[in-house]
């Protein structure tokens, strides 16, 4: 029975990195390459969750009990496929006039948020710094980290990642940002240097604290159970885990999900999802990095503001939550960061890190142009 892999438009946090298959004819999803699914224009099937929760044969994948057909899914939703594909084109250019660049509408996003506190929100990996084969060598350029400490003295500026917290300031290095680990598990204030600090120096939220035994056991089960896929490396992020198959030939892709699968399901209390070429173990707790933006948003004493405008840049599937919550809050926007159509809860998009940096720079140009004026006044 061949099915296809739908990617759910709706991103509710508990069933947003579901993949889901649906049967469609008679034969294995997973018995040989050329069956992969055919795409639509923007490179996935996109169809509603209420009309996929009326389908016949519907197998939902979540918390390690089924991951091949994620695999499957990143295989056709990688680069080099959709690349190649002739929908993509017209895809593309459907997909840019919903979520425009956020350069090329520069201008229009500087005007809606007149008046408004900007707060910033970055993602780390494939935001700030580019996805490299070798997770701990992902370093930001300090053109870009010179560009951060500027878009920090202008507006409050916090880094959320999937990353453990020390890890990502190791590679940021700029104490005066407030950073958000673990998907957002593992909050801290600014060290120093921030006018926007509120107060609090130390940690601010630790919301998955009572897991980390947890983490840690199933850390070393995994480590063992996947040595034997060469490439397939599993990093400890203190409150959740990431197993990166970035070097994973994409034939032992498959074996890697079920030497994940084979751990994760005596925890039920731990889920998994997918990213970019990552496999991100996280508690069940309702927590991602949608509540970590509403958290710091509220520690910035913006809670009940309707004066702010919080702008969220991310590349990952786990930012769609903070993309969620901005689209339900009606403030700010998510740019998207992608080469490639997604489906995303992102407003807007940009290609790289090259252009998020180009974007930072128009934003800290624009602030410094601003108070200038104002002086002037
Ligand atoms: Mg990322």
């Amino acid at each position: 029975m061949t099915k296809q892999n739908v990617v759910v438009s709706d991103a509710d946090s508990q069933i947003m990195n579901m993949a889901i298959s649906v049967a469609v004819s008679n034969s294995s999803i997973f018995s040989a390459a050329a069956e992969k699914p055919p795409m639509a224009p923007g490179g996935y099937i996109s169809i509603s969750r209420k009309r996929l929760m009326n389908l016949k044969n519907l197998d939902i994948i979540n918390g390690g009990e089924r991951l091949t057909s994620w695999v499957d899914s990143m295989k056709a939703s990688s680069p080099t496929h959709i690349q190649s594909s002739p929908c993509l084109v017209k895809g593309q250019s459907s997909w840019m006039l919903q979520h425009p660049s956020a350069l090329d509408t520069f201008d229009k996003i500087i005007e809606v948020s007149q008046g408004k506190q900007i707060v910033m929100f970055l993602d780390y990996d494939g935001t700030l710094s580019p996805i490299v084969e070798d997770p701990d060598r992902a370093f930001m350029s300090d053109s870009m980290r010179k560009t951060v400490k500027q878009l920090a003295r202008c507006f409050p500026t916090a880094i959320v990642s999937g990353r453990c917290r020390d890890k990502v300031y190791k590679f940021v290095r700029l104490a005066e940002l407030y950073y958000a680990g673990s998907h957002g598990m593992d909050i801290k204030g600014p060290a120093k240097g921030s006018k926007y600090k509120k107060g609090s120096q130390g940690v601010l939220c630790q919301p998955a604290s009572e897991f980390l035994p947890m983490i840690d056991e199933v850390y070393k089960l995994l480590v063992e159970k996947t040595k034997s896929t060469p490439g397939a490396k599993v990093e400890n992020n203190k409150f959740c885990l990431s197993v990166h198959f970035r070097c994973v030939d994409e034939k032992k892709w498959s074996e890697l999900a079920s030497q994940v699968r084979s751990v994760l399901k005596e925890y039920p209390q731990l889920r998994l999802s997918q990213g970019r070429k990552v496999l991100e173990i996280r508690p069940t707790i309702k927590w991602d990095k949608g509540k970590a933006l509403e958290f710091l948003l509220e520690s910035l004493g913006y809670a009940n503001c309707n004066d702010v405008f919080p702008v969220y840049i991310g590349d990952d599937r786990t930012d769609e939550d903070a993309f969620k919550v901005l689209r339900d809050r009606g403030q700010g926007f998510g740019i998207l960061v992608s080469k490639i159509p997604k489906e995303t809860s992102a407003t807007y998009s940009l290609q790289e890190p090259a252009e998020v940096m180009d974007f930072l720079q128009r934003l800290v140009e624009w602030k410094r142009q601003a108070v200038r004026s104002q002086a002037m006044l």
